[in-house]
């Protein structure tokens, strides 16, 4: 092997010597090519007119710095109508005509100003002997070509935030190839139309439901269909959603303030009918009491890791548990299964207010009991009979007063029962919604609007809109009615949303890159700066 392919030098360039001079290899270097082509004519010429010898730093060797002395030569160009006479000879991929470092060294330089910048780059550069300068660093960074040549079609915008979250820019994702096309100082529609005034070629904008974005894409693509963006029309009707169940929740609390207040004055050892259950065997408590503990601790485990900044995936994998689970249990916001278990439901409980009326009234064999109500139609076991009395020797039990007893709920959290997937949701939750749907003629209709709408997303079914928007207009909802009406300033768009396939999904995990690029920058961010190294990101 000789001395020029162990430095990885191309062929026509020979080793003639080296030494070191100051922890500098100096390696001279020749250049054995015959003839060259002359720049303007391209022709190839073999006159040689003079010999001169050039410097340049090239990548380090063994941990030293190395720097070449290239014995090059100038040629004549033997093209008599071209305007070049004499040319210098061109070493084309490995050195720049008048550059004094190799391509080779100056894309090592731009790798660590893209992964590290400025001052901390020079520190690193020294390390790896890389001799160069912080300025140096920047100007390579920001010397470098963006693509404006590919076309894009399916367009996704977006905005983000830098300097603390003061200022914001737009991001401007290619959604076919899932990569950020571009960055813009501001989120201004003047900014983002010139933008697209440049690629006449986009066809969809995925956009969010803010005029701005949608007035930018109407001055700067009209050809473009716009398409509200799924993630954010769903954001829309849950804030809807909630604001409704805050005021059904304060009106029904206003409501049953009155009965609560009148079976609490009574005491605390007062059960209500509703929430009576048998006993359960000590064993039985104590499985419940560990797996209980067991999820706590789980739940505990998740918080950290999700503190830690991991995802919900990785959580999952390190727990052999569902991602949806991990996301379920975060989105809650608390330890699963905290609330107390919901009742057990037998084929006792409709004769319950009956065997208690009988009670208060002096009868108080168990037997007996049994065989009325097993005249009634009861065919569960005597034992059970026997249970529900033994509460009845230690609790004062009594029958509600009329208004039903909901789950305690946060408006955010039943916001969460209504939007989820009803497939999705475990026997307690759903026992909950059918609860609340049963309590309110209201959230009955509600819950259906949602869910109608919510699969009209899903299977992408755009053609429904117009019918669901006429029936909201007509429910006598104020809170979805406000949020039809929003719907109709916007509609082709979301029309669009829920028929095209297309989203901004993608979108949200490139605002998640250029926050680390930003992190690792150290607040320096300078905007054309950080624009660079997002768009260069290895
Ligand atoms: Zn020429």
């Amino acid at each position: 092997m000789s001395f020029s392919s162990l430095l990885g030098l191309p062929a026509g360039l020979q080793v003639l010597s080296f030494d070191l001079v100051n922890k500098v290899l100096i390696i001279q270097v020749a250049s054995t090519a015959c003839e060259s082509a002359c720049p303007v004519c391209q022709r190839h010429s073999s006159r040689i007119h003079s010999h001169y010898t050039r410097k340049a730093a090239d990548v380090a060797c063994g941990g030293r710095q190395v720097q070449l002395i290239l014995h090059v030569r100038k040629f004549f160009c033997t093209n008599r109508d071209c305007p070049r006479k004499i040319f210098t000879e061109r070493l084309t991929a490995f050195l720049e005509p008048w550059a004094r470092v190799t391509t080779r060294l100056s894309q090592e330089i731009e790798a660590i100003g893209l992964a590290t910048c400025g001052r901390l780059g020079t520190r690193l550069g020294s390390r790896l002997s890389i001799g160069t300068s912080r300025t140096s660093i920047l100007r390579r960074v920001m010397k470098l070509a963006t693509s404006e040549a590919d076309e894009v079609s399916h367009l996704g915008v977006d905005d983000f935030s830098f300097r603390r979250g003061r200022t914001f820019g737009t991001v401007l994702v290619d959604l076919h190839r899932h990569q950020i096309r571009d960055l813009l100082p501001d989120r201004q529609k003047e900014t983002a139309a010139a933008w697209m005034k440049t690629h006449p070629e986009i066809t969809h904008v995925s956009r969010d439901r803010s005029s701005e974005y949608a007035s930018a894409v109407s001055a700067g693509a009209p050809q473009a269909i716009q398409v509200a963006d799924r993630f954010h029309v769903a954001k829309n009707l849950s804030e809807a959603v909630q604001q409704l169940l805050a005021r059904v929740l304060l009106e029904s609390k206003t409501a049953s303030q009155g009965a609560e207040a009148a079976t609490e004055a009574r005491g605390g050892s007062l059960l209500p009918i509703e929430e009576w259950r048998p006993a359960q065997e000590e064993s039985v408590k104590q499985t419940i009491a560990t797996r209980r503990a067991e999820r706590q601790d789980r739940y505990q485990q998740v918080l950290a890791w999700c503190e830690q900044g991991l995802t919900s995936q990785e959580i999952a994998l390190r727990l052999g548990m569902k991602a949806r689970t991990v996301r379920d249990w975060l989105h809650k916001g608390v330890a699963p299964d905290s609330r107390p278990r919901r009742k057990y439901r037998s084929d006792f409980d409709p004769y319950a207010p009956y065997v208690l009326k009988r009670w208060q009234a002096g009868e108080h064999s168990g037997r007996q009991l049994w065989r009325e109500v097993r005249f009634q139609g009861y065919s569960g076991s005597e034992r059970m009979v026997y249970r529900f009395l033994e509460t009845l020797k230690t609790k004062e039990i009594v029958t509600s007063a009329g208004t039903p007893r909901l789950p305690h709920y946060t408006s955010r959290a039943l916001v969460w029962l209504f939007m989820r997937h009803p497939g999705h949701l475990d026997e307690i939750e759903r026992e909950d919604l059918a609860a609340f749907r049963l309590a309110h003629a209201s959230l009955t209709t509600t819950y259906q609007f949602v869910q109608d709408f919510l699969q009209m997303m899903r299977d992408r079914e755009g053609a429904r809109l117009d019918a669901w928007l006429t029936q909201v207009h007509e429910s006598g909802l104020p809170e979805l009615q406000s949020f039809a009406q929003g719907v109709e300033q916007d509609k082709a768009a979301v029309q669009a949303g829920l028929t095209h396939p297309i989203s901004n999904g993608q979108v949200e995990g490139q605002v998640t890159k250029i926050k680390l690029i930003k992190r690792m920058m150290y607040g320096r961010a300078e905007f054309p700066l950080l624009r660079q190294r997002v768009l260069h990101a290895l």
